[in-house]
């Protein structure tokens, strides 16, 4: 079967990390056409706007994209155009797996957990505004409905990947109508889902909880702002942002990329790991049902991790996105 692809390259890092992705995903015999189309700060003088229309219209056409990161200029006039995108296509559930890889060291062994994160609302619903000269509100937005939605999207993920437990992630003691109002519709959801373990945990202890012993939680649950900061600290866990891959799901569309940035201090220099948008499309094959590709490409890059020989900066080597790229495309050559 073959697939139309939306390719978009991003800021910064984002085209040669996306780059590199494309030529694994090629590598790995899966027919896909990709259409490629500009964002983020190139495309602001030509159009006025980090996000022109044919970008969503191009995301809704052929369903699926594999994205680079964009950089979201700050003090100027846009809100983040990854929030935007987001809520213009109602991507609504953040998944962002972390596990532990091998050959990469950390103090923790054993990890694989799964963030969920609820991805249109909370604090990042952009109501702020100013309250005379020297005071600022910003108003978080929880509903009923996004948050059962991304709690049975949560629950339904632990069923599919034969996942034992959910943790639901709040702060409920102290906002009790927002944080209180997610926790009850989880409790609620849950009642459905009698094979998965439910647990609750106030988002500080989650993050002590996390530091200790990771290797006890298994899928969290979280609002959109936890979800952000708690899957940066699971990326920690297992060897840094350059291994951590994420996706943007929804009804109609879905959006697959790196959980970082554009780290604009290291753009066009090809030294950045390529490892989290390959390991992004490796969620976005599995999603489009390629899992013969997914698994090989998972496969060859566990190869790469394990000979050590071709490992960017990050990950204590001083090979470059390119040349990560093609050692993983020769171990999958070499298993075909
Ligand atoms: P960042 O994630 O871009 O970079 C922080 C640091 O992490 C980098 O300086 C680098 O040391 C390291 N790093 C990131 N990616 C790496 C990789 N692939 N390999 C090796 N090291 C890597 O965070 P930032 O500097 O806070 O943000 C830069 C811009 O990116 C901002 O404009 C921000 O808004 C934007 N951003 C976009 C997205 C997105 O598009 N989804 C996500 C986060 C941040």
């Amino acid at each position: 079967m073959s697939h139309t692809i939306t390719l978009i390259p991003g800021d910064g890092i984002g085209p040669e990390i996306t780059e590199a992705a494309r030529r694994v995903i090629d590598a790995a015999g899966v027919r896909i056409r990709w259409e490629t189309v500009d964002a983020g700060e190139a495309v602001i003088p030509q159009y006025g706007t980090p996000l022109p229309r044919q970008v969503i219209d191009l995301i809704k056409k052929n369903k699926v994209a594999l994205k680079g990161p964009l950089t979201t200029p700050v003090g100027k006039g846009f809100r983040s155009i990854n929030v935007a995108l987001r809520r213009e296509l109602n991507l609504y559930a953040n998944v962002r797996p972390a596990r532990s890889l091998p050959g990469i060291e950390t103090r923790y062994r054993d990890v694989d957990l799964v963030v969920v994160r609820e991805n249109t609302e909370d604090l990042y619903a952009g109501i702020e505004h100013r309250v005379g000269n020297d005071a600022a509100e910003s108003i978080k937005i929880i509903t009923g409905e996004a948050s059962r939605r991304i709690a049975g999207y949560a629950f339904d993920l632990a069923r599919r990947q034969g996942r034992k437990k959910v943790t639901v992630v709040h702060k409920a003691n102290i906002m009790k109508l927002t944080d209180g109002l997610f926790l009850d519709c989880a409790r609620e959801v849950s009642k459905a889902y009698p094979d998965v373990i439910f647990e609750e945990m106030i988002v500080d202890a989650m993050c002590m909880k996390l530091v200790q012993s990771p290797e006890a939680y298994d899928v969290l649950l979280l609002p959109n702002l936890y979800g952000d900061i708690v899957s940066d600290l699971c990326a920690g866990l297992v060897g840094g942002l350059g291994v951590a891959p994420g996706a943007n799901i929804g009804a109609e569309a879905a959006v697959f990329e790196p959980v970082h940035g554009s780290a604009p201090k290291h753009a066009g220099k090809n030294r950045v790991n390529p490892l989290a948008t390959i390991l992004s499309g490796v969620m976005m094959l599995e999603y489009l049902g390629e899992r013969e590709a997914a698994e090989r490409i998972t496969a060859a890059v566990f190869k790469v991790l394990a000979n050590k020989s071709s490992l960017t900066y990050d990950l204590g080597g001083s090979a470059g996105t390119g040349e990560m790229a093609g050692a993983i495309i020769k171990a999958l050559e070499r298993n075909k």
